[in-house]
């Protein structure tokens, strides 16, 4: 295992930086507007300073659909998935939701967008990688991972995934979502009628955290400069967080993902839906349903109907 230390990692992320001001210079122009939206990406590998950021419910006017097979699991004491989606549903009629409190971790403010062509797109998201892989601001994570898992899929896609962090699985091969977790959020894409390869997928966190436990929120926050880099280049149109650690991290929310599902919050130009972790379901199978619901009713939002 090797990795690079601080130093090493600055300096990368400080020549790839003089090469883009180097290629402005030099009279690039179609790069120019780029290139300024793209340094500050690359300027400090500090985190960025944190803000509140006002999350919309957009779903009054819109609301979910219920799938006719949405019955929900047998009275628990607890509300069952579809009883939350219901509920959540109502509250939001009325009651905006609870925003982070400042200084909160995650509650940062979105990323300026770039648009770039597909070719730059490759070539920005390549650069970035290349600086994940040498970053080192989480010192327990960068000392225990095999290597960083940055991101796959499209460099154009439409809808970008968001899930928590490398797993076990993940760590060994340095790809996002490939454990049994994985290979149910496969299923999941394709009863969708989508492919891996038409959307683009990545986690709050780029490194494992050790025996799989929850990013902290120094952790969450550290990596936020590499989240915000992919969402720029990328540029989603929507992004669908799967779990509570990539909803509360992405929109700054200390609601409970039972109370998020069914709305569409903006994060910057996206708009950013919420629904259960695919670890989740393995670990509870009758919520396989409430994801289909919510599937059927976020791609309803895009005017496709799924069966
Ligand atoms: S989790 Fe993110 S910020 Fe932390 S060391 Fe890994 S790449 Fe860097």
């Amino acid at each position: 295992m090797t990795i690079d230390n601080g130093d090493a990692g600055q300096r990368l992320c400080r020549a790839i930086r003089q090469e883009l001001e180097s290629l402005g210079r030099s009279g690039v122009t179609h790069w120019n507007t780029e290139i300024t939206q793209l340094l500050p990406l690359l300027a400090s590998p500090a985190v960025a300073p944190v803000e509140p950021t006002r999350i919309q419910a957009a779903t009054s006017e819109n609301p979910p659909r219920t799938g006719p097979n949405n019955t929900g699991p047998k009275n628990t004491g607890h509300p069952s998935g579809a009883q939350e989606f219901e509920m959540a549903k109502r509250a939001t009629k009325t009651a905006a939701i609870q925003m982070a409190a400042p200084g909160t971790v995650g509650a940062a403010t979105p990323p300026k967008l770039l648009d770039l062509p597909l070719a730059d797109r490759v070539k920005q998201l390549e650069k970035l990688q290349k600086c994940v892989a040498g970053c080192v601001k989480c010192p327990e994570l960068a000392r225990t991972r095999t290597q960083t898992v940055f991101g796959v899929g499209n460099p154009q896609a439409k809808i970008m995934f968001l899930g928590e962090a490398p797993g076990a699985d993940e760590d060994a091969t340095g790809v996002p979502f490939v454990g049994k977790a994985g290979q149910l959020l496969d299923g999941i894409i394709a009863a969708c009628k989508l492919q891996r390869e038409e959307i683009y997928i990545c986690n709050i966190l780029r490194c494992r955290p050790p025996g799989n436990r929850l990013p902290s929120p120094e952790e969450a926050g550290n990596c936020r400069e590499w989240l915000d880099g992919q969402i720029a280049i990328v540029n989603p149109d929507y992004i669908i967080c799967w779990g509570s650690t990539a909803a509360k991290n992405l929109l700054g929310t200390t609601e409970a993902i039972g109370k998020l599902r069914g709305q569409l919050f903006e994060y910057g130009r996206a708009k950013v839906c919420c629904t259960y972790h695919p670890s989740y379901l393995l670990r509870n199978p009758p919520a396989k349903k409430d994801v289909w619901q919510d599937m059927k009713w976020f791609f309803g939002t895009m005017g496709v109907e799924l069966k």
